[in-house]
């Protein structure tokens, strides 16, 4: 007898997916972004409509491989494997799923980008730190991570001179003062709601140093998240600012005679419960030390990824509080590892990478992290002595980091830790792009560069 053919039964979603489903419908959203970040830094990305989404979720949004070989200028490179021919999906996370507050009718999914039959592609930055996380956890460890941004609020204005446009500060408060929390007060609390609205905790505000300088912080989460959580919060702080005909920059140094804006890392690595950079982790403590070392002897190689733009190395100066020197120290504002003193009970003891800034790709920057300080472990590296002065007043005692993107990405090359980290596919289209930003900044003035900065960041 022949089989009768077969009746499909219906497809049940996955609940995951039935509740986003059910949350466009209740919230009003008719575009749902699926977001990445790129070789450049740049947060990219396509939205699928509501009607598409139930099928969107599942095959993700067709895009081309070239973006991978993309700069910030829009500006497409010639990278072996990432041209005109092949095609890559912009698959979401169905557990990162938010309703922008910013952008009313429009939620966003953080996105994996994967070739067409599901699997991951070698060029995917999430997919990066997805894996680097799952190296740790074969070793046992988990890592919390949080950025600790700052940025620029003010106008976009034309320059007058016919020159780009230029971003105007919102004030000109002194740093911590109570007139700068005045002065970006409606600001401040509607960038407050709609982080918490995406379930971004926030801890710390303040007016920071520069004219228009703010510091906004968000709670401390698994590595993964941490990054997830930075996208999302990059979008929301130019998002708002857009909203209200203001123009925010988390650019490493949008002003050039200002305050850089800093995105430091905080970094805590646990065993089960036990945080193993408290001093008293249950003889695991000399484990902190070896992370360290990791990411000391990989730093000039590390800030071509953390420190990813030509702008950048503006900001990454001594005297700036940026950590120019590859030293660490306790509660040492110029070391580029600060070893912090926890706040409190609920404080968690973490250390803060300080040469990291917004212009980087965070699944790059923290999945390289994570290979730096998973070598120092693994190596038992020594981090050296602890250095309580600014490191800036022994001239020649301790190593500067780079202080150009060139020559950050020559150290990047010769790492071959990071590099075989990132692979070929990643490695050779990060550089290519990396290198044709740096080239195309050194033909042009600094009023370009900033601009151009100021506007992807
Ligand atoms: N703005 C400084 C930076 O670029 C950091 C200042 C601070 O310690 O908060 O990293
Ligand atoms: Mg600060």
């Amino acid at each position: 007898m022949r089989d009768r053919p077969a009746v499909a039964k219906p497809v049940q979603p996955d609940p995951a997916v039935r509740r986003i489903l059910e949350r466009t419908e209740l919230e009003g959203v008719e575009l749902i972004r699926f977001l990445y970040a790129d070789h450049g830094g740049v947060i990219r990305g396509k939205a699928a409509s509501r009607s598409r989404l139930a099928e969107r979720l599942n095959t993700g949004i067709g895009h081309t491989v070239a973006m991978m070989a993309m700069n910030m200028l829009d500006q497409l490179q010639e990278v072996e494997h990432l041209g005109p021919v092949g095609e890559v999906r912009i698959v979401p996370d169905p557990s990162t799923y938010v309703p922008l507050p910013h952008a009313p009718g429009a939620a966003a999914m953080l996105s994996d980008l994967r070739l067409p039959d599901g699997s991951p592609w070698a060029a995917c930055p999430r997919t990066f730190l997805k894996d680097a996380i799952a190296l740790l956890a074969g070793e046992g460890y988990t890592l919390l991570a949080a950025f600790e941004p700052e940025f620029t609020l003010g106008r976009r204005l034309p320059d007058p001179s016919g020159g780009p446009d230029r971003l105007v500060p919102l004030d000109d408060s002194l740093c911590y003062a109570g007139h700068g929390f005045d002065t970006a007060h409606d600001y401040t609390i509607k960038l407050v709601r709609a982080l918490e609205t995406q379930g971004l905790r926030v801890e710390h505000y303040h007016p920071e140093l520069g004219p228009g300088q703010q510091e906004l912080t968000v709670r401390h989460a698994p590595a993964l998240r941490a990054a997830d959580n930075h996208v999302l919060y990059r979008e929301t702080v130019r998002g708002v600012a857009l909203r209200m005909s203001m123009w925010a920059s988390l650019a490493p140094k949008p002003l050039a005679d200002q305050a850089g804006n800093g995105a430091h890392l905080h970094l805590s690595l646990w065993r089960e419960s036990r945080n193993l950079f408290d001093g008293d982790s249950g003889g695991e403590g000399a484990v902190r030390d070896w992370f360290v070392g990791g990411l000391l002897a990989h730093l000039p190689a590390l800030t071509a990824l953390t420190c990813g733009s030509v702008n950048s190395f503006r900001r990454l100066a001594p005297r700036m509080w940026a950590g120019a020197y590859a030293v660490h120290g306790p509660d040492n504002r110029e070391a580029a590892v600060r070893i912090c003193s926890p706040l409190g009970e609920s404080g968690e003891p973490n250390l803060e990478l300080k040469p990291s800034d917004s212009s980087a790709n965070p699944y790059l920057a923290l999945g390289a992290v994570i290979h730096a300080g998973l070598d120092g472990v693994r190596r038992r590296l020594d981090p050296g002595e602890a250095v309580d002065v600014d490191p800036d007043t022994r001239p020649g005692r301790y190593p500067r980091l780079p202080s150009s993107l060139t020559e950050a990405l020559d150290a990047l090359e010769a790492d071959p830790v990071l590099m075989e980290a990132l692979g070929p596919l990643r490695a050779s289209a990060y550089l290519a792009v990396k290198r044709s930003e740096a080239a195309a900044f050194a033909a042009r003035d600094a009023s370009y560069e900033l601009f151009q900065h100021m506007r992807a960041f």
